[in-house]
């Protein structure tokens, strides 16, 4: 028997770990997949370290985060830049005054930031994401930069989607072309799934291991359960099955020192079928240079369909209350947490947080 049986290596389930060991809680963790690290995962391809779960850049305004995940793995001060490719050309993204000067010409700051405010008052805000959207940067600007990429990543026409499935268009009134604002920022330079490792020092964990294909089995081994899989999986779809968007991966080793100037290009064009491009050496600029050979992925949305990898929660009023509708009926030695178990999208810094705050108030 063990105090926890931790349902998932991810960040949540391991550092929910990490903390009850560190309090003298005995933890087994278990995985369905063959790798620790969840989502984070990453590993090393001829000397390039390739995030397999999409681009994963740690930032956080949290410094008390920030000291806790430095316990676990050295950071680089990695910024992330990203470019839009809109028919060929290069604009800086999340939109700031030099994508405006590369949209509208050469002007002062002032200027360019009076024809912004222009364009974007010919619309009222709506409830649709198009009509939102295109309040907040006009129509030109959405055209270009969010009518492609939206539809492709959420496979429908943005007029047909709530505005709460995106909360905030990456809007700077300056020359700040940093894509995260937030205080701290980098990368693990010996990779996610190192630090992952490091978390879970000392705890023993089985991979290849389906809770859900055993529950009894598992349940056996300890009081407490915290979870990390699916809700709806969980409760055998009881209340219905919860929609996400999925998404495919195309990894490819390019015989060539560098492809791209920056390591995320958005694609929004809609006849180029992916959203974004990665070229992963960027994330550690130190080591740009030690291969002649380059590993990009091409991340092309997907609809989620059973078996499938689930990514993004399409948080509709629905889906919210289906949601809602598990979470009363979660038996009281179960704790859910992560991005699965509750149905949100979480960056990095969040769902350790909340696996601290959750592991800190069974300790209390
Ligand atoms: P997961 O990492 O998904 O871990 C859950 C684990 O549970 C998995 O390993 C799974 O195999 C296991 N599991 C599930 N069911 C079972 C079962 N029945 N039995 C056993 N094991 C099971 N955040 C950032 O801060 N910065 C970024 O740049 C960033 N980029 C992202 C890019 C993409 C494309 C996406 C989708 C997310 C990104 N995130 C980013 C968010 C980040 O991935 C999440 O915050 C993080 O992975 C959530 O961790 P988790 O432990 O909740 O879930």
């Amino acid at each position: 028997m063990v105090d926890y049986l931790i349902v998932g290596a991810g960040l949540y389930g391991a550092t929910f770990a990490r903390t009850m060991t560190d309090h003298g809680k005995t933890c087994l963790v278990i995985d369905k997949r063959s790798h620790i690290a969840g989502n984070v995962f990453s590993k090393t391809v001829d000397g390039i370290e390739v995030h397999q779960y999409g681009p994963h850049i740690f930032h956080t305004n949290s410094e008390m985060i920030w000291d806790h995940v430095r316990q676990f793995a050295t950071f680089n001060d990695y910024r992330h830049k990203v470019l839009s490719d809109v028919n060929g050309d290069k604009y800086s993204f999340p939109i700031n005054l030099k994508t405006l000067e590369s949209l509208w010409g050469e002007m002062s700051d002032a200027e360019l930031l009076k024809k912004f405010e222009s364009v974007k008052s010919a619309h009222t805000h709506n409830e649709t994401l198009e009509d939102w959207a295109i309040a907040e940067v006009g129509e030109e600007i959405y055209r270009k930069f969010i009518y492609g990429y939206t539809k492709k990543q959420w496979g429908t026409e943005p007029a047909n989607l709530p505005r709460s499935i995106i909360t905030r268009i990456p809007v700077r009134n300056n020359r700040d072309d940093n894509y995260h604002a937030a205080r701290f920022s980098g990368i693990p330079v010996d990779g996610y799934t190192s630090m992952v490792a490091n978390m879970l020092d000392g705890i023993r964990v089985i991979l290849d291991a389906d809770y859900l294909e055993n529950r009894s089995f598992w349940d056996s081994w300890a009081r407490t359960v915290v979870y990390t899989g699916p809700v709806d999986e969980f409760f055998d779809y009881e209340h219905g099955e919860m929609k996400w968007r999925s998404l495919n991966f195309q990894h490819r080793m390019l015989k060539t020192p560098q492809f791209q100037d920056v390591a995320q290009v958005n694609h929004p064009d809609e006849h180029v079928p992916y959203t974004r491009s990665i070229e992963h050496k960027h994330f550690v600029p130190s080591t740009m240079g030690d291969t002649q050979h380059t590993v990009v992925t091409l991340e092309y949305p997907q609809k989620y369909i059973r078996g499938l990898e689930k990514y993004y929660p399409v948080c509709d009023d629905e889906q919210r209350s289906i949601y809602e509708a598990y979470r009363k009926i979660i038996p009281s030695n179960f704790i859910f947490g992560g991005r699965l178990a509750t149905y949100r999208y979480y960056d990095m810094d969040q769902v350790i947080a909340s696996a601290l705050s959750d592991a800190r108030n069974r300790l209390c």
